[in-house]
Order: structure tokens, then C-alpha cells, then sequence
């Protein structure tokens, strides 16, 4: 429990007894599960901390997610949508993935740690970009590991409200990927990237964070069909 406690005092978040029980919950359910479907590489306890948990909230260090609503683009097994939820539980979540088996993982996260206005949506994030349900319907997004930026940038901003924003973990190495998503950025609405730096709890690792503005509502074009972003990314 002690390295939860440092981590937590790193990242400047409060805490509680019943808080740190959720996430133990969490971890228990994690590892039980993915002895049967493939949800994360990563089951040792303290790397669960510093890889899943601290690296999910280290965002906090640059944005303040005290409440509005959020979309977890692509969250897997819950990363980083699930801690978000633990620790700042007036965060309104919608956890988007598409296959559907980590989903039903999710619910089953959802339920056993009794978690309020936070919900798994199940498709492609270019068909439910289109869907008046969530198009532009959502203050902050979140998405780690899923694409480069130039095919990401046209899975998420579609969510987004003008005046929101969105914020892409990113690892090291990413001045490629950023010169070649800034038109994307641009086409679909969203300001110039500004990248944080932010070192992960004891490890040497800097967590890069790319955080772009809805500056004006995304062109009705996009997203395009399934797959589309993905061959054939915005140049
Ligand atoms: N965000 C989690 C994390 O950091 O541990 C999961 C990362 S995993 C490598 C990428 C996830 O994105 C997968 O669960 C995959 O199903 C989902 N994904 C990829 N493309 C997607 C798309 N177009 N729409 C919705 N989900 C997508």
C-alpha cells in the first residue's frame, strides 16, 4: 500500500481508505481477468501502480479535472479512464472502445467498484464520431496508445465541444509525429499541439502530453468511414 501512498503524494491527489480499496479492487479484477482474455501485459502489483495507475493520473499535473464530461478514446482495459473515475469521481466518463470483450471487463470494473456517470460504449471511434449522440458532446478527452497522432487526431477531436480540449499521452520520441499531424489538427478544428513533460514516479520516464484546443467544430466530412484515417491519414 506504502508505494500508492508515495505515488498518490507525488501527484498531489487526495486520498482516502476507501479510495486506495477501489483500486486494489481494480487490480485484483484485472489480473483475475486476464488469466482468461488478453487486457495487459503489465500484472505485477508495483508496475500496476507506476505504469497503469500513476501514469493514467499523471495528466493531473497539467489539467485540472475537477468535473465536465470525458471520453476515454480507445481505453482497453480502462487506461486512463478507470483511475480518472476513482479519483475524481465528479468526472462524467464515457469509456470508448471497439471490442467489446474489454468493454464487458469494464462493466464488471464499473459495477464491483460501485463507480457512478461512467459508461462503456462499444464501436469504432470513426462511426461514433458521426453519431449525433456523442459528436461534439464532451469537454475533455483522453486517449493513450492507440495511433499516431495524424490518424488520432481524426478519431477524437469529432468528440469534442468547442472550448474543450484534448489530451494525447505520448512517450519520448514524437517531433516526427507532431510535424505531421499539425495539418490534421488544423483541418479537423483543433489549435496547435502544446506538449507537457511530465516524469512518471521514480523511473526515469517522461510521459509527453499532447493537449490541443477545439478551436472550431470539426468539417462534417470528418471522421471518414472506418479504417479511412488509419490508410490514408490526413497529410
Ligand atoms: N488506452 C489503453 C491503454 O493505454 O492501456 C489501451 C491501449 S490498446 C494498445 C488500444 C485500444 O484502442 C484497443 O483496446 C483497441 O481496441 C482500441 N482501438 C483501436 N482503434 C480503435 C478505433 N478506431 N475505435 C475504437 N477503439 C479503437
Amino acid at each position: 500500500m506504502s508505494l500508492i501512498t508515495d505515488v498518490l503524494t507525488y501527484l498531489n491527489i487526495d486520498f482516502d481508505e476507501e479510495i486506495t480499496e477501489k483500486v486494489f479492487d481494480f487490480y485484483q479484477l484485472l489480473v483475475e481477468r486476464n488469466k482468461v482474455m488478453n487486457l495487459t501485459s503489465i500484472t505485477d502489483h508495483d508496475d500496476f501502480v507506476i505504469k497503469h495507475l500513476c501514469d493514467s493520473l499523471l495528466s493531473c499535473r497539467i489539467y485540472g479535472f475537477n468535473k465536465g464530461s470525458l471520453i476515454d478514446v480507445g481505453t482497453g482495459a480502462g487506461f486512463p479512464g478507470i483511475p480518472l473515475k476513482i479519483f475524481f469521481p465528479s468526472l462524467e466518463i464515457v469509456l470508448l472502445d471497439s471490442l467489446n470483450k474489454r468493454l464487458l471487463f469494464l462493466d464488471e470494473v464499473i459495477e464491483k467498484l460501485d463507480l457512478k456517470n461512467i459508461h462503456t460504449v462499444h464501436g469504432r471511434a470513426e462511426d461514433l464520431g458521426k453519431d449525433p449522440s456523442f459528436r461534439e458532446k464532451f469537454d475533455i478527452g483522453v486517449s493513450r496508445a492507440v495511433a499516431p497522432l495524424n490518424v488520432l487526431s481524426e478519431l477524437t477531436l469529432p468528440f469534442i465541444k468547442k472550448g474543450g480540449e484534448f489530451i494525447y499521452y505520448k512517450s519520448s520520441d514524437i517531433d516526427d509525429e507532431l510535424s505531421s499531424s499539425k495539418k490534421a489538427f488544423d483541418v479537423l478544428g483543433g489549435s496547435v499541439p502544446s506538449v507537457f513533460n511530465v516524469p512518471l514516479f521514480e523511473t526515469g520516464i517522461i510521459r509527453k502530453f499532447v493537449v490541443v484546443d477545439k478551436t472550431s467544430s470539426t468539417p462534417k466530412m470528418y471522421p471518414r468511414k472506418a479504417g479511412t484515417p488509419s490508410k490514408n491519414p490526413i497529410i
